[in-house]
């Protein structure tokens, strides 16, 4: 048996006892060192019981269903959100995220959790779990959508929304070397984005928040927008601040709709709109030079947590007085 981390009603998580799973196919059981909190507050608000928490795992394998795979036991890998088949053209370019017949539940704030092989990856030597373990949503989230932005250090790049997600975004920017503009209303983010080196700030309630960006690029607007709050409103702010012939990626995920004209908006601006989940497994190794070398990184987990507090780590990302939270499924 082991030990998982399920909600037991609104705002109430404790730890249960479950089976160890089984891998089966071109699977592998992975013991789970660092399970990195993300989205999974809003479960813990919501209250509907069920025990299938967490999306980012790093660990070591322990035990792989089939001879001769691209694992072994012994390997500590980076377990990368939801699954894919393995085979399709989506998988095999790296793009599992897309993959058709994809996804699986994923449950990673567990002690143990079973990932087919296409979302995995090595960590290298030099890396630490807890390094390694941004390489999902952390930093992960924002590096595929600035990978496909093509943001370099002659632009500046607006962020909308410096949650978790958004902070690895200003980490990723910098790293390329671009000037930053965050947008955000919340002190202890703002605070946070400052010391990972973010350039300016603008608070999305202030009505010349449109104004101020302009005035901070020459009257021109940023070069690339990313949003990384899932806000309908910083939808509209991206879209209205990037310069023409822009770009602007949406991280931040958002069910309600965002009004776009399509002639006004995109003819006639000639931006471009991307929407970007998780990044290109092929340029994992990229994203671990930004680890490697960001000095910023350290400053960017708030907060680790015990699994065993698991109430107490779920109010303390309600509460977003914290940046990247991490949770050890062993203490
Ligand atoms: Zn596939
Ligand atoms: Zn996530």
């Amino acid at each position: 048996m082991m030990k998982k981390a399920a909600i037991v009603g609104p705002r109430m998580a404790e730890l249960v006892e479950r089976p160890i799973p089984k891998p089966q196919g071109r699977e592998v059981l992975i013991k789970v060192h660092v399970a990195p909190m993300c989205t999974e507050y809003k479960a813990f608000l919501e209250g509907k019981p069920h025990d299938c928490l967490g999306h980012e795992a790093v660990g070591e394998v322990v035990e792989t269903a089939q001879e001769g795979g691209l694992f072994k036991v012994g390997d500590r890998v980076v377990a990368m959100p939801l699954s894919g088949c393995g085979e399709c053209e989506l998988c095999l370019a790296g793009d599992y995220i897309h993959c058709l017949s994809n996804p699986m539940m994923d449950s990673a704030m567990a002690q143990y959790i079973v990932k087919p092989e296409v979302c995995l990856r090595k960590i290298p030597d030099d890396l630490s779990y807890e390094q390694a373990a941004l390489a999902c949503c952390g930093l992960g989230a924002s590096f595929g959508a600035i990978r496909k932005l093509g943001v370099s250090a002659y632009d500046t790049l607006l962020v909308t929304g410096l949650g978790p997600v958004g902070l690895g975004a200003v980490i990723n920017a910098k790293f390329c070397g671009a000037v930053v503009i965050g947008v955000e209303s919340n002190p202890y983010r703002i605070e946070t984005a400052r010391r990972l080196g973010i350039d300016a700030v603008i608070d999305p309630r202030d009505a010349e928040a449109l104004a101020k960006i302009a005035e901070l690029t020459g009257g021109k607007g940023p070069d690339y927008a990313v949003d990384c709050s899932g806000v309908p409103a910083a939808h509209r702010l991206c879209i209205d601040a990037v310069k023409r012939k822009g770009k602007v990626a949406f991280v931040g995920e958002s069910h309600n709709e965002t009004p776009i004209v399509i002639s006004r908006d995109m003819i006639r601006k000639g931006i471009h709109l991307i929407g970007s989940w998780h990044y290109n497994l092929n340029d994992f190794p990229l994203l671990m030079n930004v680890i490697r070398r960001s000095r910023m990184t350290e400053s960017f987990v708030s907060h680790v947590f015990p699994m065993s507090r698991i109430q107490e780590a779920l109010e303390t990302s309600v509460s977003q007085q914290c940046a990247k939270i991490m949770l050890k499924p062993w203490e």
